[in-house]
């Protein structure tokens, strides 16, 4: 097995997420983190209004924060040598008939294999490539994501998930401790509303729109470096028009871009993954992939659709809050 992949190895950052319970069991299916020990553990959300009142605590069970590298580390622990083949960026599969024979790079190399899976993300080109439906729809609910040091705010953290809500709809901000002196925060807007900044602007735009919420929230943001926060053009799209063509399947982002207010995105890829190793590893003639291939978009469509419109109606309820119940703000 290879991974081809467009950036190179110093580039793999990103930002941080909560792995849930559902990813954390994929996770162990596929052999990483056996002993459950990778994150910081997340036992609670707590909810407050902009003015620092307390709406609501729920309880969470089985998550855990961590930085992105870190996820792609234990992804890699004992992985091969030269498993993942970095500055490759994929522009098309070369077909025979309805089988793809070779997937080929803009660097001209062009790499044979029996199938393959393509999980380039939420502005796949293999999905495009394939014929099954463009990505091009973006979310109205942006994000701002980064992480930072920040002990005293860490400690006082703990294991809790801090939101807070502005009660009239569209801006929200997202604390979460990492277990060291790090946190990843990430504020939320109703782009309709609020501009959404250019990467030079985000200072600006932090300051201009959270000041009136707590302390804490407008401490964290003003100790960031703006410049190292990344803005998240989010896409609301339909699961592909069908993820698999021959011998190549979607999975991931590719497959199923999600908004992020489910925070599903990562557990979902690797639920995807956890199925589609165990058909691979189990097929023993090459006829059978579309049939296996096939077997798998069946059987992940419809929790993946139940995502989708979750996370919908999540965003519609964040722009136009209704009511005084204040929903868990993932999808555990
Ligand atoms: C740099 C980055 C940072 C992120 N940070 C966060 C975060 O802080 N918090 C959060 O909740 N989610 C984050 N996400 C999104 C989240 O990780 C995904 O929703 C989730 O991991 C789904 O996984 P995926 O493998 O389908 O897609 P991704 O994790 O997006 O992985 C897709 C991979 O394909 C590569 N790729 C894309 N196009 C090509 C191409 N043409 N050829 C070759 N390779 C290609 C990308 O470089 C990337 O490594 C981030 C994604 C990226 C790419």
């Amino acid at each position: 097995m290879r991974v081809y992949e467009r950036a190179m190895a110093s580039q793999l950052n990103g930002h941080g997420f909560l792995l849930l319970a559902n990813g954390r069991a994929a996770l162990r299916r596929l052999g990483c983190d056996p002993d459950g020990t990778l994150g910081h553990p997340i036992t609670s959300v707590r909810i407050l209004c902009r003015s620092g009142r307390v709406l609501v605590e729920h309880p969470l069970e089985g998550a855990v924060a961590m930085l992105r590298h870190q996820l792609l580390n234990v992804l890699l622990r004992g992985a091969p040598d030269h498993l993942v083949h970095y500055n490759h960026q994929f522009v098309r599969f070369d077909w025979h008939r309805d089988r793809a024979r070779a997937v080929c790079f803009q660097n001209g190399q062009a790499h044979e294999a029996d199938a393959f899976i393509a999980a380039d993300g939420v502005r796949s080109s293999c999905r495009l490539s394939l014929g099954c439906g463009a990505m091009t729809n973006p979310g109205r609910v942006k994000e701002i994501v980064a992480h930072v040091r920040q002990p005293l705010v860490a400690a006082e953290l703990g294991h809790r998930f801090l939101k807070v809500l502005d009660p009239s709809g569209g801006l929200a901000a997202g604390l979460v401790p990492l277990g060291d002196d790090r946190l990843v925060w990430f504020v939320q807007f109703d782009s309709e509303r609020f501009i959404a900044p250019q990467p030079s602007e985000v200072g600006a735009f932090l300051e201009e729109h959270f000041r009136g919420f707590p302390a804490v929230v407008r401490h964290v943001l003003g100790a960031t470096d703006p410049a190292r926060a990344h803005v998240w053009h989010t896409v609301d799209e339909e699961p592909a028009t069908r993820w698999s063509k021959g011998n190549v399947a979607l999975a991931g982002d590719a497959a199923h871009p999600l908004l992020p207010f489910t925070s599903q995105g990562v557990n979902a890829a690797l639920e995807d993954a956890v199925l589609l190793s165990g058909l691979l590893l189990d097929c023993r003639d090459a006829a059978d992939l579309p049939d296996l291939l096939t077997a798998y978009e069946r059987q992940r469509r419809p929790s993946l659709q139940g995502c989708v419109e979750a996370g919908r109606q999540m965003a519609r309820a964040f722009v136009q809050p209704s009511s005084s119940r204040f929903q868990m703000p993932l999808m555990a």
